[in-house]
């Protein structure tokens, strides 16, 4: 039978020896007789395993001291509003909007308070990345929300902004963990572990300890990171499955080599098939700006949109699973996240020639 190869955008691909280590582990964690399914949040197993998460992590980002690293739910989308609840304080939020998550973002916070939109690439043919120098900031915004990768949209910075203290706050759900970040240009940084990070059920939070205790007296208690990071994520019961995972996908990143060695192979990956989707003389479109092609998620159009049902059909039959494109956007989509391997983008590019052979 043939390897089959996974291109969902998230929930997503997950290494498979972390899948194998989990099954071994399911029943009985190291010796202990129990699950981490059955464990106490507050018991040493688990208190070792939340750590050792922990650690791993800061050692992979080499996240500076001053920074807190929160293990949360609620998803990503429960930051578009946390990140105006805990930092608006009574100012304005600025929000460049670069896809469907950022304005999604932008759409949330403007029901807790005044935010403006200092850049938006709705009008331009190509979908791109403004550039910094024309964004709308004011030295008083109270920080400034971007979407390092827009998931749907395919649209990935290819610059850090640098905001002369204006804390940055970056959506980093679908590109976190696939190349070496500098934090500490971040204010804070926040990501849905269900794309290239961990099961579903666990969202990652890393702020920058000034940016704590600055929430208004009425925002709930569960919602406030200066609580949560006062009860090291244990304020109630975390999500100890996922946390668990997410600690093992680190651990299985540092045995890689880290993160520069992921993204050599993310951009190795990327570059193939965006090679492959160029030269097929439009029988395959790809419609983002060069610089801002999205090494995680690749959405593609083929020129004729009614073979799009008969791709998905016979993609799936060769084992490349979940390559519809979201559906606002229709056409199809590839992620390629750190558990994507190289093996299944080139099986997917020779799946692409053959189609277009066929079909063309
Ligand atoms: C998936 C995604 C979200 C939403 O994540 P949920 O965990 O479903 O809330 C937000 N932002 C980006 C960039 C995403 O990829």
């Amino acid at each position: 039978m043939n390897p089959v190869y996974n291109f969902s955008a998230g929930p997503a691909v997950l290494p498979k020896p972390v899948l194998q280590q989990v099954q071994e582990e399911l029943p009985n964690w190291h010796g202990s007789g129990m699950s981490v399914m059955e464990m106490s949040h507050r018991g040493k197993e688990f208190s070792g395993i939340i750590a050792q998460a922990e650690a791993d992590l800061r050692q992979l980002l080499e996240i500076p001291e001053n920074y807190r690293v929160l293990f949360l739910q609620g998803g990503a989308s429960l930051q578009f509003s946390m990140v105006p609840l805990n930092l608006l304080a009574g100012g304005r939020g600025a929000y460049v909007l670069t896809g469907i998550w950022s304005r999604l973002a932008a759409k949330e916070a403007q029901r807790l308070g005044d935010i403006d939109i200092v850049a938006d690439n709705a009008h331009v043919a190509d979908h791109a990345v403004p550039r910094q120098e024309d964004w709308q900031l004011h030295k008083d915004h109270r920080y400034c929300h971007i979407a390092d990768n827009e998931t749907i949209d395919g649209v990935e910075f290819d610059f850090t902004p640098d905001l002369e203290g204006i804390p940055l706050v970056s959506d980093a759900s679908s590109n976190l963990l696939s190349k070496p970040l500098a934090v500490q240009k971040f204010g804070l940084v926040y990501a849905g572990a269900q794309k290239n990070i961990g099961p579903a059920g666990m969202t990652l939070v890393i702020v920058r300890e000034d940016l704590l205790g600055k929430a208004q007296a009425q925002v709930p208690t569960l919602l406030n990171y200066a609580v949560q990071a006062e009860h090291h994520s244990l304020y109630n019961t975390p999500p100890t499955f996922a946390i668990y995972v997410a600690g093992l996908v680190f651990r299985w990143l540092l045995d890689q080599g880290g993160l520069a060695v992921m993204a050599e192979r993310n951009a190795r990956k990327a570059q193939a098939l965006y090679a492959a989707i160029d030269a097929s003389g439009g029988f395959y479109r790809n419609e983002v700006a060069l610089a801002n092609r999205s090494r995680m998620n690749v959405p593609f159009h083929l020129h004729d949109e009614a073979l799009t049902p008969i791709f998905c059909q016979e993609a799936e039959e060769a084992g490349l699973l979940q390559l519809k494109g979201h559906r606002l956007l229709g056409g199809l989509r590839a992620s390629l996240y750190n558990a994507m391997p190289e093996a299944g983008v080139h099986a997917l590019i020779d799946f692409l020639a053959d189609f277009a052979r066929r079909h063309g």
